[in-house]
């Protein structure tokens, strides 16, 4: 495939490298792989799920002072350094990311930066860790009696465990917990109204990153043989920081590049001031922080998406037809499915829905209108546990559900659209799509970077594809989702719920900007979903269009029902004519 060419020639160039190069570059290579490993970890952390951390740094000390401290302390091997390495990052990584994940984003780069800080001043005043003098005589590592104590050798390790790495992360990237990583920039609370445990899964992310960077520590302690505090810093971190988000946020190689353009930036910048300026100093400093603003200032997400743009691009294949997935069992027609008894939702002083009851039975067509600002996207938000209510009670087939969070309602079989599309812009139709079927598949992130998971994934983006090919949109399926006009990316939403399996369909203006046909055959689609078990609640302000579709139409004003009935009665009831038309009949 034309995609893996880039890639090819990265690992070729690789592999090649020691051959071609001198001792110097051996080295200043062997720093760029494992700036790449840290930077790489920030690449998922802050490019793919949007979040910060300014810490990194901290991390690789942490590995790299845990093996010094064994390893010369107590005379244990350096594989047992690794291993303590990776559990101490773990905890602190588990308990920073408990303490400033749950309570918002924003604190993350601020817990980051003051474990940075705090981590550092340990390494260097801390007595048993040597202080600011450090660690000497760290053994090498050795592999089946293989010693790895010179440039070339450690250059193999390193890069060994980089492309490792890589391959982990794109495993990983292109699966359905990486799938869920991508919603965490921006997309959470869509992401949890399909059952994502996005609190869990930002943590997740988070350890994952600190352990790259722990990884990375662990082999820079062997490969210098010796710590001191200076490399752990919060400066060091926002080097890291930059790599990432210089080489390109959303691609793994972006770390690489990011690593790479750094490193030889200010090792050439610190070469060739002095001699431009006659004098000596730290200028590669200054020189260096106007060049990062001005890469980030050209490329605001990076520079890979620019390379990649220069070269052919490939696409995901469309699976292979694979066992389709388990469907919940249809409910009997008639069966009371939601019920909303005396439901009110304020937001400070405004009443967006007050005392609002009714209730849909199972295997029909609701059209839900009202004036803007009625509140009917209020009352999805809390059937879909999205707000929780003021007061009343909101039961789904019996069941009290105005308390539970919207993943458990999801699990439950209640999906939603939108009103404004809620997509991933940037990825295909065909992976916005598989969002939906994330409570039906249950791979985990060490599955999937090792791609363990390929026969239930094939299942679960067989089931977007079927579900996309059933909404008319077939044809798009690896089109960006943002590229698609806005009519289609509503269409989109409509099958990504469908991804869920769901009992009870909420579509929030789903015919907005469509087309007179596109709206037939929206409500072919509707009518055909209704038939095969579905119901669906919609709202939708073209009463021509509920005419023919819907069984039932509720109204609300200001946040009460105003008219509940068969669309024709409603639709010449005075009380819907003043609301729309602001006159009696
Ligand atoms: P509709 O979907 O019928 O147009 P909404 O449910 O979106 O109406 O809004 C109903 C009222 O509640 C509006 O006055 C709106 O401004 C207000 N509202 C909705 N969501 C929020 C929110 N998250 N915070 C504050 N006010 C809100
Ligand atoms: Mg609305």
């Amino acid at each position: 495939m034309k995609a893996r060419l880039p890639p090819m020639i990265a690992i070729a160039a690789i592999a090649a490298a020691p051959l071609l190069l001198s001792d110097y570059y051996i080295i200043l290579m062997n720093y760029i792989g494992l700036a790449s490993l840290v930077a790489l970890g920030l690449v998922l952390l802050t490019g793919v799920a949007g979040l910060t951390s300014f810490g990194q740094a901290a991390f690789v000390g942490l590995g790299a002072y845990a093996t010094a401290v064994v390893t010369t302390r107590y005379g244990w091997s350096p594989w047992l350094g690794l291993a303590v390495g990776m559990t101490l990052t773990a905890t602190a990584a588990l308990f920073l990311g408990f303490i400033t994940l749950r309570l918002s984003d924003q604190y993350l780069p601020l817990g980051t930066i003051a474990w940075g800080i705090s981590i550092y001043f340990a390494f260097g005043n801390l007595v048993f860790l040597g202080e600011h003098s450090g660690i000497p005589g760290i053994p090498p590592l050795s592999l089946f009696g293989w010693t790895i104590d010179t440039g070339w050798r450690l250059y193999l390790v390193i890069w060994l465990v980089v492309l490792l790495a890589l391959l982990a992360a794109r495993n990983l990237l292109d699966s359905r917990i990486g799938r869920a990583i991508r919603t965490l920039n921006g997309h959470a609370r869509m992401a949890e109204s399909f059952g994502v445990d996005t609190g869990r899964l930002k943590i997740i992310v988070f350890v994952y990153s600190a352990l790259l960077a722990s990884l990375a520590g662990w082999l820079y302690a062997h490969f210098l043989r010796y710590v001191s505090p200076s490399p752990f810093g919060i400066n060091a971190g926002i080097d890291y920081l930059f790599m990432a988000v210089i080489g390109g946020s959303g691609h793994i190689w972006g770390a690489v590049a990011g690593a790479s353009i750094l490193t030889l930036m200010r090792e050439w910048l610190k070469d060739i001031l002095p001699h431009l300026l006659g004098r000596n100093g730290n200028y590669e400093i200054i020189v260096f922080g106007l060049l990062v603003v001005l890469l980030l200032h050209r490329t605001s997400s990076g520079l890979m998406p620019f390379l990649v743009r220069m070269l052919p691009g490939g696409r995901l294949l469309r699976p292979v037809a694979a066992a389709p997935l388990p469907q919940r069992p249809r409910l009997a027609r008639g069966e009371t499915l939601l019920a909303i008894d005396r439901v009110s939702k304020s937001f400070g002083a405004i009443g967006a829905v007050r005392e609002l009851s009714f209730e849909l039975k199972a295997g029909g067509i609701v059209g839900l209108i009202g004036p803007n600002g009625a509140g009917k996207s209020t009352v999805f938000n809390l059937a879909t546990g999205l707000l929780p209510v003021t007061a009343g009670s909101i039961m789904f087939r019996g069941q009290r559900i105005e308390r539970l969070g919207s993943r458990e309602i999801a699990e439950l079989g209640i999906a939603r659209t939108f009103q404004h599309p809620n997509l991933l812009a940037d990825r295909s139709a065909l992976e916005n799509a598989a969002i939906g079927a994330h409570l039906r598949g249950e791979a985990g992130l060490i599955a999937a970077s090792l791609r363990l998971e390929r026969a239930e994934e094939a299942r679960l983006r067989d089931e977007a594809a079927r579900q996309l090919e059933r909404v008319g949109l077939g044809a798009n399926l690896h089109d960006a989702a943002g590229s698609l006009p806005l009519g289609s990316q509503r269409i989109l939403e409509i099958a990504r719920a469908l991804c869920a399996d769901p009992l009870l369909l909420l579509l929030d203006e789903p015919a907005a900007g469509l087309r007179h046909l596109e709206k037939q055959a929206l409500a072919a689609l509707l009518r055909d979903l209704r038939d095969d078990g579905v119901s669906i609640l919609l709202v939708e302000h073209d009463m021509n269009f509920l005419m023919g579709l819907a069984d039932r139409v509720l109204v609300m004003e200001f946040g009460r029902l105003i008219a509940d009935g068969p669309p024709h009665a409603v639709q010449s009831d005075p009380a819907v004519l003043e609301a729309y038309l602001g006159v009696a009949a």
